[in-house]
This record gives structure tokens, C-alpha cells and sequence, in this order.
């Protein structure tokens, strides 16, 4: 049998390539222009920090990571890339910059999940992750930087949801408004919430399960909660984050069940859903992790960021075409044809000629597939010293000199 893919993941064809660059190349402009600079960290780490840095309540840690040990070292495959990207800011000192410190980075991630529709076990991310402002103007900054990338993508129908889950002060009480209000139905939830009702009751308003979000919506755990009750630095920083997307235009609406799947976050979180498409998923979602940084060992660092799905963001831009080499080299004699394309190389051109030289109709058909211009270079051409260029988009021909051809349009 021959061999394929591991299931949930996927090969990126070479005709699916150009909008993998689009992608990347709009991210590079975008993030540059706020001086966001790219780091590359390394796709394995060690595992205690997932543990640690993501949180050893979240699906993520407990069932979705490859692990493996090597030497009597466990390590990990990044199911998510915050914390590498803290893992290398602490180790690199990178605090004893004048801060804030800006950063971004795109690449794949791990997760063992159920394969669907839209959802692989490696997967891609594009993210950013800002350190050092206490301010919610880098909550604004980072919430603007995700919508101007998503507007640059060609998405401009897009709504951004915010909500503050305040500090571990002012978190305490709301858990407690929870619990009492899932007190009652506590055992019919699913065992997940179950043992999320102790550690981090939060999270059960990220459930996926059916039966339980069934069960929140039958007891109307929406509207029986009034959100986390902010202490007075919270909600100063709340409606400092509210005044700045009022000021840039952003629109956002309020959403006091927006709590995000990971442990980290604090105060600040959103999500951005695209609207194009008819679809009404989130493409982006982040926020403010204030305790991250000391949790892994580091000094206490006021920090914020985001992450999306790059296959998520593919599925919903148009399809970009590949685009087609400039000349395609028509000709029986091999010596004159490498040392043509070489030239017209060196001058920028994308260049391409048929390697076994077969009959000039066969090399025609495949120049009108895949070139602006065929140069037809015969024995006549080559004793002449010119060439015949076809125009293959609309069947003309002329002779031309090589500058000449030179000075056909790319
Ligand atoms: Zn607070
Ligand atoms: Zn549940």
C-alpha cells in the first residue's frame, strides 16, 4: 500500500502557494509598519512549558499535545506559540530592552484533535505578542494591528467582541457567581466541567459539548450572570481599551461570556469574527496575560497578543492565481537555449524551455499554458542573430533583437 499524509495533516500544493505568500507577505507589511519584528522559534520545547505557560486545565495540555521523551527529556510539539515566543523573550533578556517589546511570528502547531472540516492536528498560526505596556493602548494597538492584517487580506466585513475578565482580585468573586449558578446542574454537565467546576470554573463557559451548552442555555446562564465585576484599576483599563476603539473607528460590541481556552489571560480579551462568506467564525483571538511572564519564571511583565489560523484565514480569501513565467524558450538546440535563458535571467525574467527539446508544436502548446511569450529560437534565428517572440495572450509574432526583447514588459 503506498504510503500517504498522517491523518489531519495536509500537503500545501504548489498551486495553493500564492495565497500562502499573499498571507505572509501582507503580515510582513502590516506588522512592519508598527515596527512588530518576525521571531522564529523552535517547533519542539520542553513540555513542562506548555504545563506551565498554557495550563494544565485546558483540553490543550491534557489531551491534545504530542509529547514524546527523548534522553529522559520530555518535549512537546508547540500546540500554541505564546509561550515559546515568552520561553525566548525571558531567555534572551529581551525584558532589559526599553520596552515595549513587539514581536510576530507564523508557523505550524500541533494539536491531536478530531480531523474536520477546517480543523487539522498540524495547523498554522500567525500571531503577535506585545510586552511591557501596562496601558490598554497596546491592548488598542494589537486589536487595530489584527484588524488593518485582516482588511489587508481583502476581509473588511469583520466585528471584534471584547470583554474583561479583570485580575485574579476582581476574578475571585465572579468564579464564585458561577459556581452557584452551575451548582444546580453540576452533575448532568460532562466530566470535563465536572472537574473544571474546582480548578478553573471559567472554562465551562467554553465548553463545546452540546449537552452542556444545551444545559447553559436552558438555564439561561447568559443572562444570569452579570459579568466579572471589575476591580476599580480593571475597569479603569476596560474603559481606557473602549475609548481608544472608539477613537480608531473599531467597531466592537461587549460580550461578558467571552472567556477564550486558555488559563493565561487577564483583563483584556476579543475576537474578531470575519463576516464574509456568510461565516460567523472567530478568525482571531487573544488578549492580556499580565501573569504569564512570572508564572514561567520571568520578572512581572504587562503583556498582550493574538493568534489565527492561517488555513481558516485561506479558506475564506479568493484564490490567487499562480502567475505565469515570462518567457517560455522555443528550440531544437540545446547549447543556444541554456545560455538564452541564463541571460534573460540574469535581466529578472522567469524563464522556462523544454528539456527534451521535442517537436516545436508539442514545445507551443506547453508555452501557451504556462508563459506570456514564446521565443522561438531556430536555426534561422540563431544564424540571423534575432529572435521570434510570440505574444501567446494574443497569438502575435514580431523579430526582435535581444534588447529588444529586454524591453517587452515583465
Ligand atoms: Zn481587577
Ligand atoms: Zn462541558
Amino acid at each position: 500500500m503506498s504510503i500517504k499524509a498522517p491523518k489531519g495533516t495536509k500537503d500545501i500544493l504548489p498551486e495553493e502557494i500564492e495565497n500562502w505568500h499573499f498571507i505572509q507577505k501582507t503580515a510582513e507589511d502590516v506588522f512592519l509598519k508598527s515596527n512588530f519584528k518576525e521571531i522564529r522559534t523552535p517547533i519542539i520545547e520542553e513540555t513542562d512549558l506548555f504545563e506551565r505557560g498554557v495550563g494544565d486545565t485546558t483540553d490543550i495540555v491534557n489531551k491534545e499535545m504530542y509529547t514524546f521523551t527523548k534522553s529522559n527529556r520530555s518535549l512537546t510539539l508547540r500546540p500554541e506559540n505564546t509561550a515559546g515566543v515568552v520561553r525566548a523573550y525571558l531567555e534572551h533578556n529581551m525584558y532589559r530592552e526599553s520596552p515595549p517589546v513587539k514581536l510576530w511570528y507564523f508557523g505550524p502547531m500541533f494539536r491531536y484533535e478530531r480531523p474536520q472540516a477546517g480543523r487539522q492536528r498540524q495547523f498554522h498560526q500567525i500571531g503577535v505578542e506585545m510586552f511591557g505596556v501596562q496601558d490598554a493602548s497596546a491592548d488598542a494597538e494589537c486589536i487595530l494591528l489584527a484588524s488593518e492584517f485582516l482588511k489587508g487580506l481583502g476581509l473588511n466585513d469583520l466585528t471584534v467582541e471584547i470583554n474583561s475578565l479583570g485580575c485574579d482580585k476582581c476574578r475571585g468573586e465572579y468564579k464564585e457567581q458561577l459556581k452557584k449558578a452551575i451548582a444546580p446542574f453540576l452533575d448532568k454537565l460532562c466530566d470535563d466541567c465536572k472537574s473544571r467546576y474546582e480548578k478553573n470554573p471559567l472554562r465551562i463557559l467554553d465548553c463545546k459539548n452540546e449537552t452542556c451548552t444545551k444545559l447553559f442555555e436552558e438555564h439561561d446562564l447568559k443572562n444570569s450572570l452579570s459579568g466579572v465585576k471589575l476591580c476599580d484599576e480593571c475597569a479603569i483599563h476596560y474603559k481606557n481599551l473602549k475609548e481608544y476603539l472608539n477613537a480608531l473607528n473599531i467597531n466592537y460590541v461587549e460580550n461578558t461570556f467571552l472567556v477564550r481556552g486558555l488559563d493565561y489571560y487577564t483583563k483584556t480579551v476579543f475576537e474578531i469574527k470575519s463576516n464574509s462568506l456568510g461565516s460567523q467564525n472567530a478568525v482571531c483571538g487573544g488578549g492580556r496575560y499580565d501573569g504569564l511572564l512570572e508564572t514561567l519564571g520571568g520578572p512581572k511583565t504587562p503583556a498582550v497578543g493574538w493568534a489565527m489560523g492561517v488555513e481558516r484565514l485561506n479558506s475564506l480569501i479568493s484564490v490567487k492565481k499562480v502567475d505565469l513565467i515570462d518567457f517560455f524558450i522555443v528550440s531544437n538546440n540545446p547549447t543556444e537555449t541554456l545560455k538564452l535563458a541564463v541571460k534573460l535571467r540574469e535581466h529578472g525574467f522567469k524563464v522556462e524551455f523544454d528539456y527534451n527539446f521535442r517537436k516545436f508544436a508539442k514545445q507551443l502548446e506547453k508555452a501557451s499554458k504556462t508563459a506570456k511569450y514564446a521565443i522561438i529560437l531556430g536555426e534561422d534565428e540563431i544564424k540571423g542573430g534575432y529572435y521570434t517572440v510570440k505574444n501567446l495572450a494574443v497569438s502575435s509574432q514580431e523579430k526582435l533583437s535581444f534588447d529588444e526583447v529586454l524591453n517587452i514588459k515583465k
